[in-house]
Protein backbone atom coordinates (compact mmCIF):
# COMPACT_ATOMS: atom_id res chain seq x y z
CA UNK A 1 0.00 0.00 0.00
CA UNK A 2 1.22 3.12 -0.93
CA UNK A 3 1.46 6.14 1.59
CA UNK A 4 -1.07 8.90 0.16
CA UNK A 5 0.30 12.52 1.11
CA UNK A 6 -1.62 15.57 0.98
CA UNK A 7 0.42 18.39 0.27
CA UNK A 8 -0.76 21.92 1.84
CA UNK A 9 1.47 24.23 -0.31
CA UNK A 10 2.59 22.28 -2.53
CA UNK A 11 4.08 25.01 -5.08
CA UNK A 12 6.52 26.20 -2.54
CA UNK A 13 10.10 25.94 -1.78
CA UNK A 14 9.14 22.66 0.71
CA UNK A 15 6.27 21.71 -1.43
CA UNK A 16 8.13 21.52 -4.55
CA UNK A 17 11.11 19.55 -2.88
CA UNK A 18 8.43 17.42 -1.62
CA UNK A 19 7.04 16.42 -4.82
CA UNK A 20 10.77 15.67 -5.81
CA UNK A 21 10.98 13.08 -3.52
CA UNK A 22 7.36 11.37 -4.23
CA UNK A 23 8.33 11.50 -8.00
CA UNK A 24 12.16 10.18 -6.88
CA UNK A 25 9.62 6.88 -5.12
CA UNK A 26 6.57 5.94 -7.07
CA UNK A 27 6.32 2.65 -5.41
CA UNK A 28 6.53 4.44 -2.21
CA UNK A 29 4.26 7.59 -1.91
CA UNK A 30 1.13 8.77 -4.13
CA UNK A 31 -0.27 12.49 -3.58
CA UNK A 32 -3.82 12.74 -2.87
CA UNK A 33 -4.01 16.35 -2.13
CA UNK A 34 -2.44 19.75 -3.61
CA UNK A 35 -2.72 23.10 -2.50
CA UNK A 36 -1.67 26.69 -3.38
CA UNK A 37 -2.30 30.10 -2.86
CA UNK A 38 -1.59 32.01 -5.79
CA UNK A 39 0.49 29.94 -8.00
CA UNK A 40 -2.33 28.36 -10.38
CA UNK A 41 0.14 27.54 -13.44
CA UNK A 42 2.52 25.25 -11.14
CA UNK A 43 -0.58 23.92 -9.36
CA UNK A 44 -2.23 22.49 -12.31
CA UNK A 45 1.24 21.79 -13.68
CA UNK A 46 1.66 19.54 -10.55
CA UNK A 47 -1.98 17.99 -10.55
CA UNK A 48 -1.53 17.15 -13.79
CA UNK A 49 1.80 15.21 -13.24
CA UNK A 50 0.55 13.40 -9.74
CA UNK A 51 -2.65 12.63 -10.45
CA UNK A 52 -4.07 13.75 -6.71
CA UNK A 53 -7.97 13.30 -6.20
CA UNK A 54 -8.30 17.07 -5.09
CA UNK A 55 -6.77 20.01 -5.50
CA UNK A 56 -7.24 23.73 -3.60
CA UNK A 57 -6.27 26.45 -5.08
CA UNK A 58 -6.99 29.20 -2.18
CA UNK A 59 -7.12 32.77 -4.14
CA UNK A 60 -11.00 32.66 -6.10
CA UNK A 61 -9.98 34.47 -8.94
CA UNK A 62 -7.64 31.50 -10.43
CA UNK A 63 -10.59 28.59 -9.55
CA UNK A 64 -12.31 29.06 -12.87
CA UNK A 65 -9.15 28.40 -14.59
CA UNK A 66 -7.16 25.34 -12.71
CA UNK A 67 -11.28 23.59 -12.56
CA UNK A 68 -10.56 23.69 -16.33
CA UNK A 69 -7.44 22.90 -17.23
CA UNK A 70 -8.15 19.96 -14.55
CA UNK A 71 -11.27 18.50 -15.48
CA UNK A 72 -10.48 15.88 -18.56
CA UNK A 73 -8.33 14.24 -15.68
CA UNK A 74 -11.66 13.96 -12.99
CA UNK A 75 -9.52 15.77 -10.63
CA UNK A 76 -12.09 17.79 -8.34
CA UNK A 77 -10.96 21.54 -7.52
CA UNK A 78 -12.33 23.63 -4.77
CA UNK A 79 -11.19 27.19 -3.95
CA UNK A 80 -10.60 29.53 -0.74
CA UNK A 81 -8.81 28.66 2.21
CA UNK A 82 -12.17 27.54 3.31
CA UNK A 83 -11.69 24.14 1.39
CA UNK A 84 -8.27 23.16 3.06
CA UNK A 85 -9.84 22.58 6.38
CA UNK A 86 -11.80 20.01 4.64
CA UNK A 87 -9.76 18.46 1.86
CA UNK A 88 -7.31 17.23 4.91
CA UNK A 89 -9.91 14.95 6.33
CA UNK A 90 -10.53 13.62 3.41
CA UNK A 91 -10.60 9.18 3.69
CA UNK A 92 -7.49 9.06 0.98
CA UNK A 93 -5.18 11.10 2.88
CA UNK A 94 -2.73 9.05 5.29
CA UNK A 95 -0.05 11.82 5.95
CA UNK A 96 -0.25 15.78 5.64
CA UNK A 97 2.50 18.01 4.74
CA UNK A 98 2.05 21.14 5.96
CA UNK A 99 3.57 23.30 3.84
CA UNK A 100 2.08 26.77 3.82
CA UNK A 101 3.60 29.60 5.46
CA UNK A 102 2.20 31.14 8.78
CA UNK A 103 -0.67 31.52 10.61
CA UNK A 104 -2.75 30.06 7.63
CA UNK A 105 -1.65 26.56 8.70
CA UNK A 106 -3.10 26.18 12.33
CA UNK A 107 -6.68 25.42 11.12
CA UNK A 108 -5.75 22.91 8.44
CA UNK A 109 -3.98 21.51 11.27
CA UNK A 110 -6.28 21.36 13.70
CA UNK A 111 -9.09 19.52 11.23
CA UNK A 112 -6.21 17.14 10.32
CA UNK A 113 -5.53 16.07 13.59
CA UNK A 114 -9.05 15.40 14.60
CA UNK A 115 -9.47 13.58 11.23
CA UNK A 116 -6.89 11.08 12.43
CA UNK A 117 -4.11 11.94 9.88
CA UNK A 118 -0.42 12.03 10.63
CA UNK A 119 1.51 15.07 10.19
CA UNK A 120 5.09 15.73 8.68
CA UNK A 121 5.14 19.29 10.19
CA UNK A 122 6.97 22.03 8.49
CA UNK A 123 4.91 24.72 9.13
CA UNK A 124 6.39 25.56 12.74
CA UNK A 125 4.21 29.13 12.69
CA UNK A 126 1.36 26.83 13.41
CA UNK A 127 3.59 25.17 16.80
CA UNK A 128 4.51 28.80 17.42
CA UNK A 129 1.29 29.71 17.48
CA UNK A 130 -0.77 26.97 19.41
CA UNK A 131 2.03 24.09 20.83
CA UNK A 132 0.20 23.43 23.62
CA UNK A 133 -3.61 22.73 22.23
CA UNK A 134 -1.91 21.08 19.01
CA UNK A 135 0.47 18.34 20.87
CA UNK A 136 -2.67 17.73 23.43
CA UNK A 137 -5.20 17.76 20.32
CA UNK A 138 -2.28 15.11 18.67
CA UNK A 139 -1.77 13.16 21.71
CA UNK A 140 -5.81 12.65 22.07
CA UNK A 141 -6.16 11.86 18.50
CA UNK A 142 -3.16 9.39 18.30
CA UNK A 143 -1.69 10.96 15.70
CA UNK A 144 2.05 11.89 15.31
CA UNK A 145 3.51 14.96 14.19
CA UNK A 146 6.84 14.40 12.51
CA UNK A 147 9.08 17.33 12.32
CA UNK A 148 10.27 18.46 8.67
CA UNK A 149 12.22 21.46 10.18
CA UNK A 150 16.12 20.70 9.57
CA UNK A 151 17.06 21.40 12.66
CA UNK A 152 14.08 19.55 14.53
CA UNK A 153 14.45 16.68 11.84
CA UNK A 154 17.79 16.41 13.52
CA UNK A 155 17.08 16.13 16.96
CA UNK A 156 14.23 13.17 15.95
CA UNK A 157 17.21 11.65 14.04
CA UNK A 158 19.36 11.96 17.29
CA UNK A 159 16.45 10.79 19.51
CA UNK A 160 16.02 7.01 17.40
CA UNK A 161 16.67 4.45 19.62
CA UNK A 162 16.74 6.93 23.31
CA UNK A 163 13.28 6.35 24.30
CA UNK A 164 14.32 5.61 27.99
CA UNK A 165 17.23 8.20 28.06
CA UNK A 166 15.88 12.02 29.19
CA UNK A 167 17.00 14.94 27.45
CA UNK A 168 19.42 16.98 28.97
CA UNK A 169 19.37 19.61 26.48
CA UNK A 170 19.11 20.64 22.70
CA UNK A 171 21.49 22.62 20.80
CA UNK A 172 19.76 23.95 17.84
CA UNK A 173 22.40 25.11 15.37
CA UNK A 174 21.61 28.51 13.20
CA UNK A 175 23.31 29.60 10.17
CA UNK A 176 23.74 33.59 11.54
CA UNK A 177 21.95 34.15 8.15
CA UNK A 178 23.18 37.14 5.65
CA UNK A 179 23.84 39.78 8.43
CA UNK A 180 26.05 37.65 10.81
CA UNK A 181 28.76 39.86 12.72
CA UNK A 182 26.81 43.16 11.73
CA UNK A 183 25.91 45.83 13.51
CA UNK A 184 22.78 47.74 14.24
CA UNK A 185 24.38 50.81 11.85
CA UNK A 186 24.59 48.52 9.55
CA UNK A 187 21.52 47.04 9.71
CA UNK A 188 19.40 49.88 9.92
CA UNK A 189 20.17 50.22 6.47
CA UNK A 190 19.85 46.71 4.46
CA UNK A 191 17.60 46.40 2.15
CA UNK A 192 15.22 43.45 1.48
CA UNK A 193 17.47 42.19 -1.68
CA UNK A 194 20.31 41.88 0.74
CA UNK A 195 17.67 40.06 3.55
CA UNK A 196 16.37 37.66 0.77
CA UNK A 197 19.70 36.30 -0.15
CA UNK A 198 20.75 33.45 2.18
CA UNK A 199 24.37 31.79 2.64
CA UNK A 200 23.15 28.45 2.60
CA UNK A 201 19.64 27.71 1.99
CA UNK A 202 16.98 28.53 -0.38
CA UNK A 203 13.75 29.00 0.54
CA UNK A 204 10.36 30.97 0.71
CA UNK A 205 10.53 34.69 1.28
CA UNK A 206 9.01 34.67 4.61
CA UNK A 207 11.42 32.26 6.38
CA UNK A 208 14.49 33.89 4.32
CA UNK A 209 13.61 37.20 6.10
CA UNK A 210 13.02 35.18 9.55
CA UNK A 211 16.49 33.54 9.10
CA UNK A 212 18.12 37.48 8.45
CA UNK A 213 16.47 38.66 11.90
CA UNK A 214 16.91 34.95 13.89
CA UNK A 215 13.37 35.37 14.66
CA UNK A 216 13.47 31.91 12.47
CA UNK A 217 15.37 30.66 15.23
CA UNK A 218 13.59 31.86 17.60
CA UNK A 219 10.44 30.08 16.14
CA UNK A 220 12.07 27.25 15.85
CA UNK A 221 13.09 27.64 19.60
CA UNK A 222 9.10 27.74 20.52
CA UNK A 223 8.89 24.60 18.11
CA UNK A 224 11.53 22.52 19.46
CA UNK A 225 10.00 22.99 23.33
CA UNK A 226 6.34 21.92 22.02
CA UNK A 227 7.93 18.85 19.75
CA UNK A 228 10.16 17.41 22.56
CA UNK A 229 8.47 18.73 25.79
CA UNK A 230 11.15 20.77 26.84
CA UNK A 231 11.22 24.15 29.31
CA UNK A 232 13.22 26.90 27.77
CA UNK A 233 16.54 26.58 29.79
CA UNK A 234 16.81 23.20 27.84
CA UNK A 235 17.17 25.01 24.35
CA UNK A 236 20.21 26.08 23.39
CA UNK A 237 21.06 28.22 20.32
CA UNK A 238 24.50 28.55 18.46
CA UNK A 239 25.63 30.32 15.15
CA UNK A 240 27.05 27.96 13.27
CA UNK A 241 27.37 29.43 9.71
CA UNK A 242 28.31 26.39 7.23
CA UNK A 243 25.24 24.48 8.20
CA UNK A 244 26.74 21.15 8.28
CA UNK A 245 25.56 19.89 12.55
CA UNK A 246 22.24 20.43 11.44
CA UNK A 247 21.68 20.18 15.75
CA UNK A 248 22.81 18.05 18.89
CA UNK A 249 21.06 16.82 21.50
CA UNK A 250 22.60 16.53 25.43
CA UNK A 251 21.45 13.27 27.39
CA UNK A 252 21.80 12.95 30.78
CA UNK A 253 25.14 11.19 30.97
CA UNK A 254 26.63 14.34 28.90
CA UNK A 255 27.19 12.87 25.82
CA UNK A 256 26.07 14.53 22.54
CA UNK A 257 24.36 13.15 19.26
CA UNK A 258 24.76 15.49 16.48
CA UNK A 259 22.98 14.98 12.63
CA UNK A 260 25.11 16.17 10.08
CA UNK A 261 24.84 16.56 6.18
CA UNK A 262 25.00 18.97 3.10
CA UNK A 263 21.53 21.72 3.51
CA UNK A 264 19.32 19.79 1.75
CA UNK A 265 15.58 20.03 2.65
CA UNK A 266 14.61 16.69 0.37
CA UNK A 267 16.50 14.71 3.38
CA UNK A 268 14.46 16.10 6.57
CA UNK A 269 11.10 15.78 4.24
CA UNK A 270 11.79 12.18 3.10
CA UNK A 271 12.49 11.33 6.67
CA UNK A 272 9.26 12.97 8.21
CA UNK A 273 7.22 11.03 5.41
CA UNK A 274 8.35 7.60 5.85
CA UNK A 275 9.78 7.46 9.19
CA UNK A 276 10.98 5.46 10.67
CA UNK A 277 12.79 3.63 7.83
CA UNK A 278 15.08 6.11 5.51
CA UNK A 279 14.76 5.90 1.96
CA UNK A 280 18.03 5.16 -0.32
CA UNK A 281 18.45 8.68 -1.96
CA UNK A 282 21.25 10.09 -4.60
CA UNK A 283 21.35 13.34 -2.75
CA UNK A 284 25.24 14.63 -2.68
CA UNK A 285 27.29 12.94 -0.04
CA UNK A 286 29.14 15.72 2.86
CA UNK A 287 32.95 15.21 2.24
CA UNK A 288 35.01 16.15 5.54
CA UNK A 289 37.45 17.47 3.23
CA UNK A 290 35.57 20.30 1.48
CA UNK A 291 34.91 21.37 5.61
CA UNK A 292 37.94 21.59 6.92
CA UNK A 293 36.71 23.35 10.17
CA UNK A 294 33.54 23.55 10.76
CA UNK A 295 32.65 26.98 13.39
CA UNK A 296 30.60 27.61 16.59
CA UNK A 297 30.15 31.12 18.04
CA UNK A 298 27.46 32.80 20.18
CA UNK A 299 24.10 34.61 18.69
CA UNK A 300 24.49 38.31 19.00
CA UNK A 301 21.14 38.92 20.84
CA UNK A 302 21.60 42.48 21.24
CA UNK A 303 21.99 42.60 17.78
CA UNK A 304 19.38 40.33 16.66
CA UNK A 305 16.48 40.96 19.01
CA UNK A 306 14.03 38.89 17.63
CA UNK A 307 15.70 35.06 18.71
CA UNK A 308 15.85 37.47 22.37
CA UNK A 309 11.79 37.99 21.90
CA UNK A 310 10.87 34.99 21.19
CA UNK A 311 12.59 33.09 24.32
CA UNK A 312 10.41 35.93 26.50
CA UNK A 313 7.18 34.79 25.06
CA UNK A 314 8.15 31.27 25.56
CA UNK A 315 8.89 32.18 29.09
CA UNK A 316 5.53 33.98 29.43
CA UNK A 317 3.48 31.40 27.73
CA UNK A 318 -0.35 31.87 27.27
CA UNK A 319 -0.97 33.82 24.24
CA UNK A 320 2.27 35.36 23.77
CA UNK A 321 4.23 33.31 21.31
CA UNK A 322 0.83 34.33 19.24
CA UNK A 323 1.18 37.57 19.55
CA UNK A 324 4.79 37.50 18.59
CA UNK A 325 3.95 35.10 15.30
CA UNK A 326 0.85 37.84 14.24
CA UNK A 327 3.42 40.84 14.82
CA UNK A 328 6.23 39.17 13.00
CA UNK A 329 4.12 38.26 10.16
CA UNK A 330 2.83 41.77 9.43
CA UNK A 331 6.22 43.33 10.09
CA UNK A 332 7.91 40.66 7.69
CA UNK A 333 5.37 41.23 4.92
CA UNK A 334 5.99 45.65 5.30
CA UNK A 335 9.85 45.20 5.22
CA UNK A 336 8.99 43.05 1.93
CA UNK A 337 7.10 45.91 0.88
CA UNK A 338 9.43 48.47 1.58
CA UNK A 339 6.94 50.19 3.90
CA UNK A 340 9.55 49.82 6.91
CA UNK A 341 13.25 49.16 7.52
CA UNK A 342 15.09 45.73 8.95
CA UNK A 343 15.18 47.39 12.36
CA UNK A 344 11.75 48.29 12.75
CA UNK A 345 10.64 44.31 12.53
CA UNK A 346 11.75 43.89 16.25
CA UNK A 347 10.06 46.80 17.23
CA UNK A 348 6.52 46.41 15.44
CA UNK A 349 6.35 43.49 17.71
CA UNK A 350 7.98 44.53 21.01
CA UNK A 351 4.80 46.92 20.60
CA UNK A 352 2.41 44.72 19.52
CA UNK A 353 3.53 42.21 22.76
CA UNK A 354 3.03 44.82 24.98
CA UNK A 355 -0.17 46.05 23.77
CA UNK A 356 -2.57 42.89 22.96
CA UNK A 357 -4.61 41.63 25.72
CA UNK A 358 -2.67 38.62 27.91
CA UNK A 359 -4.40 35.57 27.97
CA UNK A 360 -2.85 33.16 30.51
CA UNK A 361 -4.81 29.91 28.98
CA UNK A 362 -6.25 30.38 25.62
CA UNK A 363 -8.89 28.74 23.47
CA UNK A 364 -8.76 28.45 19.92
CA UNK A 365 -11.32 31.11 19.65
CA UNK A 366 -8.85 33.14 21.81
CA UNK A 367 -6.14 32.12 19.26
CA UNK A 368 -8.32 33.16 16.26
CA UNK A 369 -8.93 36.56 18.24
CA UNK A 370 -5.33 37.20 19.40
CA UNK A 371 -4.03 36.79 15.74
CA UNK A 372 -6.67 39.02 14.44
CA UNK A 373 -5.98 41.84 16.93
CA UNK A 374 -2.33 41.58 16.60
CA UNK A 375 -2.57 41.73 13.12
CA UNK A 376 -4.57 45.29 13.45
CA UNK A 377 -2.63 46.84 16.28
CA UNK A 378 0.44 45.55 13.94
CA UNK A 379 -1.32 47.07 10.81
CA UNK A 380 -2.18 50.38 12.52
CA UNK A 381 1.27 50.89 13.74
CA UNK A 382 3.10 50.33 10.72
CA UNK A 383 0.69 52.74 9.13
CA UNK A 384 1.54 55.24 11.42
CA UNK A 385 5.32 54.93 10.85
CA UNK A 386 4.61 55.16 6.47
P1 LIG B 1 6.91 29.27 0.27
O1 LIG B 1 6.53 30.70 0.39
O2 LIG B 1 7.98 28.89 -0.68
O3 LIG B 1 5.63 28.40 -0.07
C1 LIG B 1 4.43 28.53 0.63
C2 LIG B 1 3.34 27.69 0.03
O4 LIG B 1 2.13 27.89 0.77
C3 LIG B 1 2.99 28.03 -1.43
O5 LIG B 1 2.54 26.87 -2.08
C4 LIG B 1 1.86 29.03 -1.28
O6 LIG B 1 1.02 29.04 -2.42
C5 LIG B 1 1.12 28.48 -0.08
N1 LIG B 1 0.51 29.53 0.73
C6 LIG B 1 1.11 30.65 1.23
N2 LIG B 1 0.24 31.37 1.96
C7 LIG B 1 -0.92 30.69 1.94
C8 LIG B 1 -2.21 30.94 2.52
N3 LIG B 1 -2.47 32.03 3.25
N4 LIG B 1 -3.17 30.03 2.30
C9 LIG B 1 -2.93 28.93 1.56
N5 LIG B 1 -1.75 28.66 0.99
C10 LIG B 1 -0.76 29.52 1.17
O7 LIG B 1 7.31 28.82 1.76
P2 LIG B 1 8.33 27.66 2.19
O8 LIG B 1 9.69 28.23 2.25
O9 LIG B 1 8.09 26.42 1.41
O10 LIG B 1 7.88 27.44 3.70
C11 LIG B 1 6.69 26.74 4.03
C12 LIG B 1 6.70 26.44 5.53
O11 LIG B 1 7.78 25.56 5.80
C13 LIG B 1 6.91 27.68 6.40
O12 LIG B 1 6.18 27.56 7.57
C14 LIG B 1 8.40 27.62 6.71
O13 LIG B 1 8.72 28.23 7.92
C15 LIG B 1 8.64 26.12 6.77
N6 LIG B 1 10.03 25.72 6.49
C16 LIG B 1 10.55 25.95 5.25
C17 LIG B 1 11.86 25.58 4.98
C18 LIG B 1 12.46 25.78 3.61
O14 LIG B 1 13.59 25.34 3.37
N7 LIG B 1 11.79 26.43 2.69
C19 LIG B 1 12.63 24.97 5.97
C20 LIG B 1 12.06 24.75 7.22
C21 LIG B 1 10.74 25.11 7.47
MG1 LIG C 1 15.03 25.31 10.27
Amino acid sequence: MKKRVAILGSTGSIGTQALEVIAANPEIFSVSVLTAGNNADLLIEQAVKFKPEEVVICNEQHYERVKAALYPFSIKVYRSASALVSVVESDHVDVVLTAMVGYAGLLPTIHAIKAGKDIALANKETLVVAGELITALAKRHNVSIYPVDSEHSAIFQCLAGEAENAIEKIILTASGGPFRGKDREFLAHVTKAQALKHPNWSMGAKITIDSATLMNKGLEVIEAKWLFDLNASQIDVIVHPQSIVHSLVQFEDGSIKAQMGLPDMKLPIQYALYYPQRLKSDFPRFNFMDYPSLTFEKPDLETFRNLAIAYEALEKGGNAACIVNAANEIAVDAFLHDKIGFLDISDVIVESLAKTAFIGNPSIEDYVQTNEATRRFASEMIQVKV
